[in-house]
């Protein structure tokens, strides 16, 4: 028995929250959108006169990504009548809106530590019958909910969504040990019907299938290039259009994935295999750190390989 989904919850309103909100949305479901409240105010929020407890800026962060939807091209994908599907709000005031949902989406930072913390708020509104998934990159399914009860990890799985979401019909989904099989068909039956996905059910392997061999291929290629002194240009002019690759080419990609988290995805792994061969490939060359420490994100800072005009 495969009850739909007509109200989901996601948590995260950055590049990927942002994006999978506006894709249920599309489909028809019903979607809340939380982020943290900011730490503090913007100018012309002062300039307002408002305070860090009024709601406008309380909810500005999932406001901001519902504004920045319907601004985006090509419409009518992301119109005014779709974004007003999506209810922006703050975790801290609006978790429980996912009383009443029928699906919640973790898409916050990839940090186990920020992720296990969100679950166990996640579990305090949470009934049996929602199901939770999170979109993390890579990181294990399991070490994420172990402390979780039993009841609550048999709802729970991996739904990873590719960048972005709107164009990229793969959608992974990872059981954890103890996930119900009949939720995963649960999800992957929206995924596949109202979401048009295609859908891979992948093992809680650090980084799942797409991004093992991902990071894996980007990780060799800036290598590759630093010591043989190709330039951003030269790489992304062989690895894009020009191969069939219309949208992307290997640095646009990361300046879209956002350095900071192609960090974390890649050190996901190097953290997680013991093999010599396999830490030397998954460690990140010292330039694309330095990059990060210095705030070059990519596109959300305006900074990464490239300059955002
Ligand atoms: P992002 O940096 O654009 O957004 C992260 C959001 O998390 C921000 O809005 C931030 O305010 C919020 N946040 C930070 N700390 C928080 C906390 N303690 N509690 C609640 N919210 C918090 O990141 P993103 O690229 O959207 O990535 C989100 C998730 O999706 C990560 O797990 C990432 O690995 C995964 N992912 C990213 C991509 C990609 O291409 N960027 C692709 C697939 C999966």
């Amino acid at each position: 028995m495969n009850r739909s989904i007509s109200k989901a919850v996601v948590i995260g309103s950055g590049i990927m929250g942002s994006g999978i909100a506006a894709q249920l949305a599309n489909a028809g479901i019903a979607c809340s959108l939380l982020d943290i409240v900011p730490a503090e105010m913007t100018e012309a929020e002062q300039a307002k006169g408002y305070s860090l407890t009024d709601s406008v800026v309380r909810n500005r962060f999932a406001a901001a990504a519902i504004a920045g939807m319907v601004k985006r091209k090509p419409a009518p994908l992301y119109d005014e009548a779709f974004a007003a599907r999506i209810r922006p709000g703050n975790l801290e005031d609006h978790l429980h809106w996912i009383q009443d949902a029928d699906w919640v989406i973790e898409v916050v930072v990839e940090n186990l530590a920020v992720k296990q913390e969100l679950l166990a708020k996640i579990e305090q509104h949470w009934k049996p019958g929602i199901l939770v998934s999170t979109n993390t990159s890579g990181i294990s399914i399991e070490a994420m909910s172990e402390s979780r009860s039993l009841e609550f990890r048999q709802h729970f799985m991996g739904t990873h969504f590719f960048n972005p979401p709107r164009y990229m019909k793969l959608l992974e989904i990872i059981p954890g040990q103890h996930t119900e099989p009949a939720h995963v068909d649960r999800l992957r039956e929206v995924a596949e019907r109202a979401l048009g996905k295609t859908v891979v059910i992948a093992k809680d392997t650090p980084n799942f299938i797409a991004n093992r061999i991902g990071t894996y291929g980007l990780l060799v290629t800036l290598r590759e290039m630093l010591q043989r002194g190709y330039t951003v240009e030269e790489v992304d002019a062989v690895t894009g259009p020009a191969m069939g690759r219309p949208k992307s080419a290997t640095f646009r990609t990361l300046d879209l994935v956002g350095l900071d988290t192609f960090l974390h995805v890649a050190d996901n792994v190097r953290e997680n295999v013991q093999d010599e061969a396999e830490i030397e490939v998954f460690t990140v060359p010292e330039p694309l750190q330095e990059m990060v420490g210095q705030g070059w994100l990519g596109e959300k800072s305006g900074q990464g390989f490239y300059r955002k005009l």
